[in-house]
């Protein structure tokens, strides 16, 4: 594999060769190649003029931005996250959004020449875009792998079954029924198997901006604080977050909506922000796995019940526990009392005494 860019440093590129030479280069490398690998997110479709932007949010959602205010009705990416109390009012906003950003718009002129250009080649597309433009260009869909979804198509909100539905007629429909930000009731549409809600098959809760965010923030070793309209600040003053809680604090406003950890998540860090930010509650920490978190049970106990949120990257799978009956200081229990009343507190994960005739 072969970069055109020298090296990725913050959010600035490096660059060492001219513009025009970089075209020239890339060119004749498309043409040397065995085979391509399209790698695509939104300024693909930014610079095909599909637009997300404030205005065009300002000149189809009046109606939204009036009701719901300015939080999250900034532009129209920001809109979908609007965390909507009815599915009425969901399916409001996103079968017009859909309709127009997904639906109605033909290939885009730059999806189609890039399709030209590599249609007689072997390539596969990756792409962060849901607006299904690839496909639209003529890209048969066994080339795509869209990891962000498609907002044509609607699936299980509770995933019952693995199954992604084709939605465009019905949004298309729906966004000639939105009264007053919502559609009617009876109009809502269930998932066929479990009778459940239905989503738009979109990673639409945060995840995705945190996705970058979280290899940024491991890559740097340092909190990132994520905004609601997903910029980010990068905390580069703290090295560890064991004495950082006040930094942090001085950092979080009303806007904040998540602060990644990527090291360990300490009592003080948590303590610190309660009680310099009135803003604590609005926040969702986000940190590695379950073994970053050194929080003492009453800790823990207290903070989740001010409303402090705290989400791993990655769930611990839980094998066996192993336990000592011998203390350090030369006492010790029974083996299998020791191991039995600890068994009996836990279901179905094995115990096992690592002195015991029971160790593996
Ligand atoms: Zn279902």
């Amino acid at each position: 594999m072969r970069f055109l860019y020298t090296r990725a440093q913050e959010n600035q590129i490096l660059q060492d060769m001219p513009y025009e030479e970089q075209i020239h280069k890339a060119a004749s490398w498309i043409e040397e190649a065995d085979m391509i690998l399209i790698g695509a997110g939104a300024g693909l479709s930014a610079a095909g003029g599909l637009r997300f932007d404030a205005q065009k949010l300002k000149d189809h959602f009046g109606d939204f931005i009036e009701k719901y205010g300015g939080r999250y009705m900034t532009d129209m990416y920001s809109a979908g996250f609007y965390p909507f109390e009815t599915e009425e009012e969901y399916w409001g906003l996103w079968s017009r959004h859909s309709y127009i950003n997904r639906i109605l718009p033909p290939a885009l002129a730059i999806y189609e020449q890039l399709y030209d250009l590599v249609k007689d080649r072997d390539y596969f597309v990756i792409t962060t875009n849901a607006d299904g433009q690839f496909a639209k260009a003529g890209f048969p869909k066994d080339k795509i792998f869209a990891t962000q979804g498609d907002y044509g198509f609607i699936h299980c909100v509770a995933a019952c079954h693995n199954k992604t539905y084709d939605a465009r007629e019905l949004l298309e429909e729906l966004k000639d029924e939105v009264v007053d930000c919502r559609i009617p009731s009876h109009l809502v549409p269930k998932c066929p198997v479990c009778g459940g809600p239905m989503e738009m098959n979109l990673r639409n809760d945060p995840d995705f901006v945190e996705d970058e965010a979280w290899h940024r923030a491991e890559h740097l070793r340092r909190p990132i604080l994520i905004q609601r309209d997903g910029s980010e600040t990068i905390l580069y003053d703290v090295a560890t977050a064991l004495s950082a809680g006040r930094i942090i604090a001085g950092e979080i406003g009303e806007e904040t909506a998540h602060i990644i950890i990527p090291g360990a998540l300490v009592t003080q860090t948590l303590l610190d922000v309660v009680q310099m930010s009135p803003h604590y509650k609005n926040i969702e920490w986000l940190i590695g796995d379950a073994t970053k978190i050194f929080l003492e049970h009453k800790g823990w106990l207290y903070f989740m019940r001010i409303g402090i949120k705290i989400r791993v990257r990655h769930a611990i799978k839980l094998m066996a526990i192993t336990v000592n009956p011998y203390a350090p200081a030369g006492y010790f229990y029974d083996s299998d009392v020791f191991r039995e009343a600890i068994a009996g507190r836990l279901k179905d994960i094995p115990v096992i005494d690592v002195m015991g005739r029971s160790a593996l």
